[in-house]
């Protein structure tokens, strides 16, 4: 992937942390962006550059503005020349019946789970058509395959984004661009961990009893998809091997979706 430029969306922590340290490894140059800490952010960015030999940036526009998704694009072309790989993994959870989902926390998993794939491929796509070789990864869930309760707007958005992600699949037929979808089952990460503290907290468990019913319910493997797995994947989707890949899902989910 040397010569490649890469943006990762959510990339400060969990799965698009590890996307962003599998395309580096891989030789991509990278975009970072997220929230967090900025000494943090800046320590790991540097490290990531040290290791790997690319180059790393970090660009912390906020999935929520539009204007600000479009200068990330724009200003990641300006920086590196070009973005090859676009990967839109940034997403938060909450969980609430319908009747109790707050509409502000509504609004605002839409926009960073959904709306904001949208402005970063309406603003990446035309280059990638242009240069005739592009990679765009969709990080979406199984919650983009099935359903569960209490998730109206995760499930909602991630739908969503298959969705999209087939529908720019066929618009970029041909041109060298692909565009799929990552569909991870649950991934120890802050986001699943808050569900995790949840559950024991209702529930009066252990971390580890919250953990085995978490996994019991829904993944048979009883095993969690590692962000090391996912981060592979990724680099899979972007390889040469996957060029006649496009408008699919990877599934990785210890065989939750097999049920
Ligand atoms: P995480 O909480 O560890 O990371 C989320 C990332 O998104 C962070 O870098 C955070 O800073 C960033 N982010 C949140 N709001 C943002 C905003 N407004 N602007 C910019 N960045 C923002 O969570 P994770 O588990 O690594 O999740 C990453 C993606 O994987 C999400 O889209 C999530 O839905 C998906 N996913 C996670 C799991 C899982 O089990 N953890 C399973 C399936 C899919």
């Amino acid at each position: 992937m040397r010569g490649k430029n890469a943006v990762v969306t959510g990339s400060t922590s969990g799965i698009g942390q590890a996307i962003a340290n599998a395309l580096a490894g891989a030789g991509a140059n990278v975009t970072l962006n997220g929230l967090g800490d900025a000494v943090t952010i800046e320590a790991e960015r540097a490290a990531l550059a040290s290791r790997t030999g690319v180059n790393v940036a970090f660009d912390g526009a906020d999935m929520t503005k539009p204007d600000q998704i479009e200068a990330l694009i724009r200003n990641a072309e300006d920086r590196f020349g070009s973005v090859d790989i676009l990967v839109n993994n940034a997403g938060i959870q909450h969980t609430a019946l319908i009747e109790d989902f707050p509409v502000e926390t509504w609004d605002a998993i839409i926009a960073i789970n959904l709306s904001s794939s949208f402005h970063t491929m309406r603003a990446a796509l035309p280059g990638m058509k242009a240069k005739g070789w592009g990679r765009v990864v969709n990080i979406a869930s199984v919650h983009g395959l099935v359903a569960s309760v209490e998730k109206a707007a995760y499930i909602a958005a991630k739908h969503g984004l298959v969705g999209m992600s087939k529908v720019a699949a066929l618009e970029a037929a041909g041109t060298g661009v692909t565009c799929n979808t990552i569909c991870p089952g649950f991934v120890k990460t802050p986001l699943v961990m808050a569900q995790i503290h949840a559950r024991a907290e209702r529930d009066g468990l252990s971390e580890d009893e919250a953990v085995r019913s978490l996994l019991g319910e829904k993944q048979p493997s009883m095993t969690f998809t590692t962000v090391e797995q996912i981060g592979q994947a990724a680099v899979f989707l972007c390889s040469d091997a996957a060029a006649n890949m496009t408008g699919t899902q990877l599934t990785l989910d210890g065989g939750w979706t097999a049920q």
